[in-house]
């Protein structure tokens, strides 16, 4: 099966960049979000990313007709759905949310629709719980990578259940998209990417809870030291504080292991709420 038209639900740091990624490489897509100002304020993002791709010549005006002209801003969820291959999943890292998403959707969409979740942590079993036996085999994690228009990565997650023709279908997906897929046949709370990047934000926010080293310093260290593209600070505050706590949270949650109890800096970053660029200010401050 191959897919080409979806529907992206949740249209904040993730999901729109998801949305504008699929319509750029020719997939139907309509992305939706329960809070209207949210999917306003993605609307404008694309057409300012749009018109910066245009201006920096980086795609021709035809290009970005083509893509805006892929690219619907739904503002209600049956009419998002409808007529649609996959639906990818997209909202807040909060597992009774997208439990009530998942139910919801398992009612409103044909059965050979399938369900697609990017969430940092959520296995797909855990997900399949909300929807009825016949939609088991079609749950599946399909986990992009923050900035998703410039990072190949999509970690794709199979359940128990999940059936080979759904894997094969998302790969494919992916690779539309542009990405490289790996797929995971085990079901582990992070996956790959996000255990061994979750380690590095750990230890970040433990070494600045000791006054060992600053934001600022931990970040030359790393991507200097280490060769990374971007310092963990920083990639925490693109992620946002809130989600990657989120994902902390949840992770201690199922482990009980001392080492995965969310670092003190984080919650508190989260309690002023310091949740990184996107509200202005994290380990750092933005315009
Ligand atoms: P975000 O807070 O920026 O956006 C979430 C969006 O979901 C918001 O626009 C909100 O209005 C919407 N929403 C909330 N509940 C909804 C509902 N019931 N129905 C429809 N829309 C709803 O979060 P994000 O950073 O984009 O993360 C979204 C998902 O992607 C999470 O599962 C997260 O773990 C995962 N993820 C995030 C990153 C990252 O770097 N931020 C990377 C990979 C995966």
């Amino acid at each position: 099966m191959t897919i080409e038209k979806i529907a992206v639900i949740g249209s904040g740091t993730m999901g729109k960049q998801i949305a504008l990624n699929a319509a750029i490489h020719g997939i139907n897509v309509k992305l939706t979000d329960a809070f209207p100002e949210s999917l306003k304020k993605a609307q404008a993002w694309a057409d300012e990313y749009l018109q910066g791709r245009i201006d920096k010549e980086r795609m021709t005006e035809e290009q970005v007709k083509e893509a805006r002209s892929n690219i619907k801003f739904v503002y209600d969820l049956e009419e998002a759905i409808a007529d649609v291959e996959c639906v990818i999943e997209v909202i807040v890292e909060d597992l009774t949310t997208k439990l009530n998403l998942f139910a919801k959707l398992d009612k409103m969409c044909p059965p050979e629709v399938i369900l697609a979740s990017n969430t940092s942590s959520f296995v797909p079993s855990k997900l399949a719980k909300a929807v009825r036996d016949g939609r088991k085999g079609k749950v599946i994690d399909m986990h992009f990578f923050n900035p998703v228009l410039v990072m190949k990565l999509v970690e794709i997650v199979r359940g128990p259940d999940t059936d080979d023709d759904t894997v094969d279908a998302i790969v494919g997906l992916g690779e539309k998209m542009g990405k490289t897929p790996v797929v995971l046949d085990k079901e582990i709370n992070g996956f790959v990417v996000n255990r061994i990047m979750g380690r590095t934000f750990e230890e970040a926010c433990r070494l600045i809870e000791a006054g060992i080293a600053t934001p600022e310093v931990i970040d030359i260290c790393a991507e200097i030291g280490l060769r990374h593209p971007m310092g963990p600070c920083k990639l925490m505050d693109l992620n946002g504080i809130d989600t990657c706590l989120r994902v902390r949270e949840q992770r201690y949650e199922e482990s009980q292991e001392e080492i995965d109890k969310p670092p003190l800096v984080m919650k508190q970053m989260v309690e002023k709420g310091l949740y990184g660029r996107k509200t202005g200010e994290g380990f750092y401050k933005y315009d």
